[in-house]
């Protein structure tokens, strides 16, 4: 091994108390601390800060402070905290520093002390922290930029933000420091966009693997959707901390507010609420257990909080890419987690919508469609969920064996729903003939099934030679094969005219039997989720979650009865440590560390300091009193 390499070893051990690197971590910090550029794709969870902070400490005895820029301002003080739990000096700059401590942190820069520096792009911009910058590398004391959340800098990227673009006056200002861009969004074409941008087309490309194979995915029609998500939340992860996305602020209210109502401890997050209530609301979801947070996409990003057991779209997003990010906040620690979306009819009309009545150019609203429409075959699919995400991003892979369609038996249940489809499109067709004018999917499906509605007498309906030709089929089965041929573009449905009907070109080699429509059996109408009997449920407490939890501990066997009572007893110290220092309780430990705490009850120092997730520091200032908890047995 080289020596590089044993140094970040060394401080990795150090510092997290981490045996191993993650996949492509050594790599990266190897090639970054030795002063080179880089590019790294990586899936949420993948461990991307490592692959900037540990550069940081490798130079800072040479180069003094690496500047971290990063949008999430309001995520600052606690990846601070975090940085300082690992005994790593660390600060940040934004509205809320004072002018003296500011001062002194300038001091402490130019004198090569501070080893990661984090501030907002906006302000990284301002002509006082470019003066302050420009002391510092005269100094020789600026050792690395950073730039976190990269996808930011382009617009294909799913959270474009115009101050990330000034970014590209860092390498001829700074000319000889080492940047290294990370991001989770990764099309190709959003990737060479970040490259440009951020002048990297040099930098040598990352991209490590994105699966995520510790998160389940599981996707159905939408129902009942509230009902559906409830029946979800508690079959699978009562008591468990989750994110639910919802498309509007007002659906995000009501949901969180009727969660509460059945039980579920939850709170609401969009951007319409005040700075002080969001604040608030994503201080509590990160620092106490068992919270569901309903939320618009302006809530997760940076959310690192690592036993998210959970994400749930109640609501189709736009596209692969910000699906992906969204559901890889879960399950950051590496235990099972779950990744679980509704997708409807309305949902695919209104995201067409807003594409359509964007202000954007027609080849941006194009590349836009196209992203729809790879979500919506996604969730169409009756193959395996892991494949279809990973092609998207490039990767080939075999299927999974931990989605719904595989666990399901995928393509087993796969039925023609051809003649069906053929059925469908051409009643649209007869009631345009009869009547002059196009209808919605509600007369449709009625005119199919036959049904004498006084809309469908109005318009004489039961007169065309369509009426009640698919008198048995379902109205579920029939949304399904509607949804289906809106997916292939087969049929369009026209916001602009009541959603009402139209034939597209893709439905003429269907109606001609030239072309199959395949459907997956929806999992409610053949119930193959088995999942065992549900739990009774109980008006819960928070008590009664952690106590839930804790039986399922010991009912899984991972601990054993008094293995439970010194977790227990850790996770109550832990909870009490990390309020008096005002960080999240994982930022002092992960529960995989408490759990081999418990499980292994060391005895000394050296046999707590072989576990994972403990470093030196955390040895130091808390070694003791852990071993007294471990040791208590009462
Ligand atoms: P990302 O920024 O890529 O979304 P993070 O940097 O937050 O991911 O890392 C995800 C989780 O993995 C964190 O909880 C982190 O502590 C953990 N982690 C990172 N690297 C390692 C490692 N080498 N060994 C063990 N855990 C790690
Ligand atoms: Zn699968």
């Amino acid at each position: 091994m080289h020596t590089q390499n044993l140094e970040a070893h060394e401080a990795l051990m150090r510092h997290w108390g981490y045996t191993e690197f993650r996949a492509g971590q050594e790599e990266i910090v190897s090639h970054v601390a030795g002063g080179g550029d880089a590019l790294v794709l990586m899936p949420t969870g993948g461990g991307k800060s490592l692959c900037y902070q540990l550069p940081a400490v490798l130079r800072q005895a040479a180069h003094g402070t690496a500047v971290v820029v990063s949008p999430l301002i309001a995520l600052m003080q606690d990846q601070v905290g975090a940085m300082q739990e690992l005994g790593i000096d660390a600060a940040f700059l934004n509205s809320t520093v004072g002018l003296e401590d500011a001062r002194d942190l300038e001091q402490r820069m130019l004198s090569g002390a501070v080893t990661l520096l984090y501030i907002a792009p906006e302000r990284l911009l301002t002509a006082r922290s470019l003066a302050l910058l420009d002391a510092v590398h005269a100094a020789g004391k600026l050792s690395l930029f950073a730039i976190d959340e990269a996808h930011c800098v382009s617009q294909w990227g799913h959270d474009f933000r115009p101050d990330y673009r000034a970014l590209n006056v860092l390498p001829s200002r700074y000319a000889g420091v080492p940047r290294i861009a990370l991001t989770a969004t990764a099309d190709s074409r959003t990737r060479s966009d970040i490259a440009e941008r951020l002048s990297l087309q040099a930098a040598h490309q990352f991209v490590a693997s994105f699966d995520r194979p510790n998160i389940r995915y599981a996707i159905a029609s939408k129902t009942d959707g509230r009902n559906q998500l409830l029946k979800f939340l508690l079959d699978e992860h009562e008591g468990e901390a989750g994110i639910v996305y919802a498309l509007s602020r007002k659906k995000v209210e009501e949901t969180a507010a009727w969660l509460c109502e059945q039980g579920v401890d939850a709170l609401p997050y969009h951007a319409g609420l005040s700075a002080d209530v969001r604040q608030r609301n994503q201080a509590r979801f990160l620092r106490e257990d068992g919270l569901t947070m309903v939320a618009t996409i302006a809530f997760g990003m940076g959310i690192d909080k690592p036993d998210v057991r959970f994400v749930a779209h109640l609501d189709m997003p736009k596209n692969i890419e910000g699906y992906y990010q969204e559901t890889g906040r879960a399950g950051r620690d590496g235990e099972p987690a779950s990744a679980w979306m509704l997708y409807g009819l309305q949902d695919v009309i209104l995201q067409r919508r807003m594409i359509d009545e964007s202000p954007a150019d027609d080849a941006y609203k194009a590349v836009q469609r196209d992203k729809l429409d790879a979500l919506l075959s996604l969730a169409e699919g009756h193959d395996c969920r892991r494949v279809r995400l990973l092609a998207y991003f490039g990767e080939a892979s075999t299927p999974c064996g931990n989605c719904d369609n595989c666990l399901g038996g995928g393509a087993s249940e796969q039925w023609d729903a051809t003649e069906l489809a053929q059925k469908l499109l051409s009643c649209v067709v007869r009631i345009r003939q009869h009547s002059g004018i196009s209808f919605g999917a509600g007369q449709v499906m009625d005119v199919l099934r036959g049904k004498r509605t006084p809309k469908v007498e109005q318009f004489g309906h039961d007169q065309v030679s369509t009426f009640g030709i698919a008198a048995d089929a379902s109205e579920v089965t029939l949304r399904t094969v509607l949804r289906q041929l809106v997916a292939v573009g087969a049929l369009r449905v026209d916001a602009d005219a009541f959603n009402t009907l139209a034939l597209e070109p893709a439905a003429k080699p269907i109606l001609k039997g030239e072309q199959k429509v395949l459907l997956r059996q929806a999992a409610s109408e053949t119930g193959k989720r088995e999942r065992g009997p549900r739990r009774e449920r109980t008006p819960r407490t928070r008590e009664s979650s952690s106590a839930t939890k804790l039986a399922a501990l010991e009912a899984s066997g991972e601990l054993n009865a008094e293995a439970i009572q010194r977790f227990e007893r850790l996770r109550q110290w832990r909870t009490e440590t990390a309020k008096a220092a005002n960080l999240p309780p994982y930022v002092i430990f992960h529960d995989s560390t408490l759990k081999t705490i418990a499980q292994i009850a060391p005895q000394s120092m050296d046999a707590l300091s072989s576990i994972s997730g403990i470093g030196e520091r955390k040895l130091q200032a808390y070694g003791e009193r852990v071993l007294e908890l471990v040791l208590d047995q009462n």
